[in-house]
């Protein structure tokens, strides 16, 4: 009785609000999330040739990282763009935990991908995440921790200016990187272990490879990365 209920209810909401596809405008029938079913099926999906150009080029040579991967190709002012827009500026973090989740189901049919521990969000800077009100990123990672069972760590990375004061601090439990944008809070919770880094959007891999090196350096034993879209040139 409570399902009936509650489907009643649901359908009473969406007959006062009714939904809207974010992409092409429709209104959105039952089953349907912020995606229509058209618009669903014309998602730019990264093709075998994108991905396997991504490593090379995107990424400076490092053993340790072994799998680079992405969900979108990203074009202006196509359906990428608008489903990014959703996420950074419209605080849509329920899309973000969606689009997580369809992206973790093709991750799991890819090779190497079983072998990673945790999933690791890039966080967002503190003024950032305030603004903003969540880490976009850290969405993305909830979706695709149901999708693959792997457990999400959101506390081990984190985004630090360097100054002189904490490196005295707290020198044992930082791992600087070259850049000194990211340290590691918890060396025992990154060694020997599979990291696989989530972002948004892959450009040029700089920050990604930032936090890689900060993983790296804390005793990792291996990169994998994927984000949700990636700007292909
Ligand atoms: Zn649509």
């Amino acid at each position: 009785m409570a399902n009936i209920a509650n489907e009643l209810w649901n359908d009473f909401v969406s007959l006062i609000f009714p939904e809207n596809c974010i992409s092409c405008g429709e209104l959105l029938v039952r089953g349907e999330d912020h995606l229509c079913t058209a618009c669903r099926y014309q998602l730019p999906i990264v093709d075998e040739a994108i991905r396997d150009s991504l490593l090379t080029n995107k990424f400076v040579y490092e053993p340790k990282i072994s799998f680079v991967d992405a969900f979108l190709t990203f074009k202006k002012s196509g359906i990428t763009q608008k489903l990014l827009h959703q996420l950074k500026y419209k605080g849509n973090r329920e899309l973000g935990v969606m689009l997580g989740a369809w992206y973790g189901n093709q991750l799991i049919e890819k090779p190497g991908f079983s072998a990673f521990d945790i999933i690791v969000p890039v966080p967002l800077h503190k003024r950032k995440l305030r603004i903003r009100g969540y880490n976009q990123s850290m969405a993305i990672a909830e979706g695709l921790s149901v999708a693959t069972q792997k457990p999400v760590d959101a506390e081990l990375l984190v985004r630090s200016k360097f100054t002189s004061t904490q490196t005295k601090k707290q020198k044992v439990d930082r791992w600087q990187n070259v850049e000194n944008i990211f340290a590691i809070t918890s060396a025992e919770s990154v060694k020997g272990k599979k990291v696989l880094l989530v972002d948004d959007v892959l450009t040029t891999g700089s920050t990604l490879s930032s936090c890689a090196s900060a993983l790296i350096s804390a005793g990792a034993e291996g990169i994998g990365i994927c984000a949700l879209a990636v700007s292909h040139k």
